[in-house]
């Protein structure tokens, strides 16, 4: 079946969906595979549930009219969201980078859903297959999309930009991540600037950070618009005020106090004001929007638990976003712990990236350190305030919350570290 016959039957369907658990009601299903399953065996079942049809690749389960047989299921999702992005006909901003995508995009959210329709990437669905759901997830109502982009390899968001075509970007940072897939930073600088040459390519605006060398470097024959901390090198004026113990900023004479921590999180707050800008929604309200926006899921929480803060940062981690993490630490007051796990993707620079985390944490003002995980249980730990444990049951063992009062603690690892484990052992002191 050709695309636009089923882009037209897709028009008909409330949703795109690529998991019979959450089914809803008259969605179109798309049987993809895995290394672990195949979706065209549930094809079956998501009807039952509900589906209105449901796009298979193996014709042995070509069992129902509402089937839809198609040589490549993945393609054809991409496909489809390629054709109904074109379809939808609204401005698109398309954000990567290596950390504070997500934080960015639910701000760059908050911020624009004051004046308009929007629609934003749900959580971090942010690769091959997120960008097309999240390109189906929007409807004729939506007036402003915003898509993460996510990497870990060269050409990927070139990919992504050609299923998104965004009319504006933004890319957050160039960082230590990914560094398995993409070989060093430079890889990684090659990697997100897909987009830059994309919106180049295309005519299109990008959003820059006018105190970052590297993004002013890459957009030189772009059409930018730019936020910094003075007027001359920059579309607007943002000011930092400080990050203690929330990071607060200073735009258009009025004081803008987040509920978000560390200093990294001043440009993320910055983009967010100056894409509101931009698309001129009013002071007040980009003011209110950042100000009432809270993280979630575990992306550098405060959490308090008797007389101890928790700044839980579990989500993810890789050697940028960790510095960022401990120079963020060491300027709380009072005594401070880091717990740390793993940083995981960075190939053979792995030894290298954890040592060098644990000199940068041992030289820092931190009165304790604890290293969970294998890579970095293998490092050389020289320091009297340092443990190291090689798994999060070794360290479970023998942490012991209630010997520890007053304390801040920074708890930050890989996805795969899961760290926010932490969280009940303090419920049982
Ligand atoms: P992912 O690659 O998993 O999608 P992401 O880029 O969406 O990550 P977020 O989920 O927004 O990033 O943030 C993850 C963590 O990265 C934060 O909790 C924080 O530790 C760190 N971080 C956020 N913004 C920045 C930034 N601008 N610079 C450095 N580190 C940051
Ligand atoms: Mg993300």
């Amino acid at each position: 079946m050709k695309i636009d016959k089923i882009h037209q039957l897709f028009l008909q369907c409330h949703s795109a969906c690529t998991d019979t658990r959450t089914i809803v009601k008259n969605a179109m299903f798309f049987a993809l595979k895995g290394p672990n399953f195949n979706g065209n065996a549930y094809a079956e079942s998501a009807i039952k549930n509900g589906a209105a049809y449901a796009i298979i690749d193996d014709k042995t389960y070509n069992t129902s009219p509402q089937t839809i047989l198609v040589k490549d299921v993945l393609e054809t999702l991409q496909a489809l969201a390629t054709f109904h992005r074109t379809y939808l006909n609204i401005p698109i901003i398309a954000l990567t980078g290596s950390n504070g995508k997500t934080t960015t995009k639910e701000l760059i959210n908050a911020v624009l859903s004051r004046k308009y329709n929007t629609s934003a990437t749900l959580g971090n669905l942010n690769n091959h297959i997120g960008v097309p759901l999240t390109l189906l997830s929007m409807d004729k109502n939506t007036e402003i999309g915003i898509v993460e982009m996510g990497a870990n390899h060269l050409k990927e968001i070139a990919f992504l930009c050609t299923i998104a075509k965004p009319d504006y970007g933004y890319i957050t940072n160039f960082g230590k991540a990914h560094l398995e897939g993409f070989g060093s930073v430079e890889g990684v600088i090659l990697g997100k600037s897909e987009m830059y040459s994309h919106l180049i390519k295309n005519n299109k605006t990008i959003f820059i950070n006018a105190n970052d060398s590297i993004q002013i470097k890459r957009t030189i024959k772009a059409n930018t618009f730019s936020f910094g901390n003075t007027h001359s090198s920059s579309n607007i004026k943002i000011d930092f005020i400080s990050a203690l113990p929330y990071v607060k900023c200073l735009y258009n004479n009025k004081e803008i106090h987040s509920q978000l921590i560390g200093d990294y999180n001043f440009n993320n707050i910055a983009a967010a004001i100056a894409i509101g800008n931009y698309f001129k929604v009013d002071d007040t309200s980009i003011k209110t929007a950042i100000e009432n926006y809270t993280p979630t899921n575990n992306r550098s929480q405060i959490i308090l638990k008797g007389t101890n803060q928790i700044i839980l940062d579990a989500y993810n981690a890789n050697p940028t976003s960790m510095q960022a993490a401990l120079l963020n630490l060491e300027k709380q007051s009072g005594s401070k712990t880091a717990i740390l796990g793993d940083m995981f993707e960075l190939g053979a620079g792995a030894a290298t990236e954890h040592q060098r985390i644990i000199d940068l944490a041992t030289s820092l003002n931190i009165d304790r350190l604890i290293f969970i995980g294998e890579n970095f249980n293998r490092s050389k730990i020289d320091s009297k305030k340092a443990m190291k444990f090689k798994s999060f049951i070794d360290f479970k063992k023998y942490f012991d919350p209630s010997l520890m009062n007053d304390t801040t603690f920074l708890v930050k690892g890989s996805r795969g570290m899961a760290l926010e484990r932490i969280i009940a052992l303090f419920n049982v002191a």
